[in-house]
């Protein structure tokens, strides 16, 4: 057992670090007009690199500049892997079940962490995807799946109608009550408020370290999606799925 798990470790490294150019990929070109699988340009000068360098990140032939912010995403999704892989690798099923799901929360973190936006384009697909993996865990996983789903977007929909009331504008986006209805049906009813909290604090604490460096005003936007969906990884990995 420990040595099948041991062998196994590298692999599950390097596909986390594929799947990460993958999701900067889908990052990238899901909000803009180019086509999905045209090669990536440069993104200090410009000029088009490879079509490989999606997977393997190499400096530009040009400028010689490295994409950081692809690289980043490719080592956080390797480490988050084989940080999965380390926590369930006794459950095949959940394996895959909470790879998928921190995979999914990479792509949503990344995009509204560049454009400030979560797309129906990612939610609706990985809310079908979660609770599908959901009914093929048991019965009792997807009622409570559906119900941390419901639960959690009822929750948020009275933050965003008191955000209305308080600053006469909306304080969190539409989305992010989608996002919350994702999360609850990856967490289930059980387990959705402590990760929902935990997505607050790193908020909270990006907040007042930004103030705190005055970097920000007080209406400065917040990629709020970002840190929920990050608490939401941090969730998986402390407490489990559904
Ligand atoms: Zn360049």
């Amino acid at each position: 057992m420990l040595i099948s798990f041991l062998i196994m470790l590298p692999f599950v490294a390097l596909a986390g670090f594929l799947l990460g150019g993958l999701v900067e990929l889908a990052a990238l070109r899901l909000p803009s007009s180019e086509p999905f699988l045209a090669p990536p340009s440069c993104p200090r000068c410009g000029s088009l690199r490879s079509r490989w360098s999606w997977l393997l990140p190499r400096p530009c032939p040009t400028c010689g500049s490295i994409p950081r912010s692809q690289l980043t995403l490719q080592l956080l999704t390797a480490l988050t892997l084989v940080l999965v892989w380390l926590r369930f690798f006794t459950e095949p099923l959940a394996v895959l079940r909470v790879s998928l799901f921190a995979l999914l929360l990479l792509l949503i973190a990344r995009i509204d962490w560049a454009h400030h936006l979560i797309y129906l384009v990612t939610i609706v697909p990985a809310l079908v995807l979660t609770l599908l993996l959901a009914l093929v865990a048991s019965l009792r996983i997807f009622l409570l799946a559906v119900t941390g789903m419901v639960g959690a977007a009822a929750l948020f929909a009275v933050f965003y109608w008191l955000g209305w009331l308080l600053y006469r504008r909306a304080a969190l986006g539409s989305g992010d009550i989608l996002l919350a209805a994702l999360i609850g049906a990856m967490m289930g009813v059980l387990r959705v408020l402590p990760t929902l909290l935990l997505g607050m604090v790193f908020a909270a604490l990006a907040a007042i370290s930004l103030l705190v460096l005055r970097r920000a005003g007080r209406m400065t936007y917040l990629p709020y999606g970002s840190f929920l969906a990050a608490g939401t990884v941090v969730g998986l990995l402390l407490w489990g799925p559904a």
